[in-house]
């Protein structure tokens, strides 16, 4: 598994879905969802080629970093602390399996919700991850592809339940009611994350 190949195709995805992820937040929010991300994700597929020879680790700490200080918006910050917390779940790994992503993956929500003091059901991107981390305790026996599709299938369900959600947090939260209706924009761009990864991940 070529992880730099990954972050690539992640941050081409994002920079695709640039226009589509601000629509969804001008909607419920301030209209730069996209805009924002884009900003974070440029800049990591500009310094991917420098990743080479570093530790999951390293690597996750350096995109923690870029969208820290790139980002702007609540969700660079929301991002960036998961990543850092995904660098201190993945220290002294030299290989991934299953089992260390499972960790990787639920120490960067708990990173998140550190940061955002959110819970799934407010209407937030872990509408999106929670499923999919149960995926991860429910499903972990499945042979490769079917998990994927588990995976891909939480977290699409995840974020289209976002829609009858009323936001309690974040920007959308201002809105009360009329929150209602929208799919959130965070909750999106997790699941273009997510389900690029399994593409990529499937191709192999
Ligand atoms: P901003 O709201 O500052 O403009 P963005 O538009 O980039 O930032 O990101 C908005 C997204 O961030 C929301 O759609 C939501 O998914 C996520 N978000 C906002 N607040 C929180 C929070 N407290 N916890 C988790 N995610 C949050
Ligand atoms: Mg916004």
């Amino acid at each position: 598994m070529n992880i730099i190949h990954i972050i690539e195709r992640v941050s081409d995805e994002i920079l695709k879905n640039k226009e589509y992820l601000s629509d969804l937040d001008r909607a419920i929010g301030d209209s730069d969802h996209g805009v924002n991300l884009s900003r974070g994700f440029q800049k990591i597929r500009e310094e991917s080629g420098t990743f080479a020879g570093l530790t999951y680790s390293e690597i996750a700490n350096k995109m923690a970093m870029i969208l820290i200080s790139n980002v702007g918006g609540a969700s660079g910050a929301i991002y960036g602390t998961g990543l850092m917390k995904v660098a201190q779940s993945l220290k002294g790994v030299n290989e991934l399996n299953r089992r260390e992503v499972k960790n990787a993956f639920e120490a960067m929500i708990e990173g998140i919700k550190l940061r955002g003091k959110a819970v799934a059901g407010e209407k937030t991107m872990l509408d999106t991850l929670e499923p999919v981390n149960k995926v991860f305790e429910e499903f972990s026996e499945l042979p490769t592809s079917e998990f994927l599709n588990k995976i891909e299938e939480a977290a699409k369900n995840g974020m289209n339940s976002t829609k009858d959600i009323l936001a309690t947090k974040g920007r959308a939260s201002y809105l009360g009611e009329r929150s209602i209706g929208h799919i959130d924009p965070g909750a999106t761009s997790s699941y273009i994350i997510i389900k690029t990864i399994s593409e990529v991940l499937r191709e192999v």
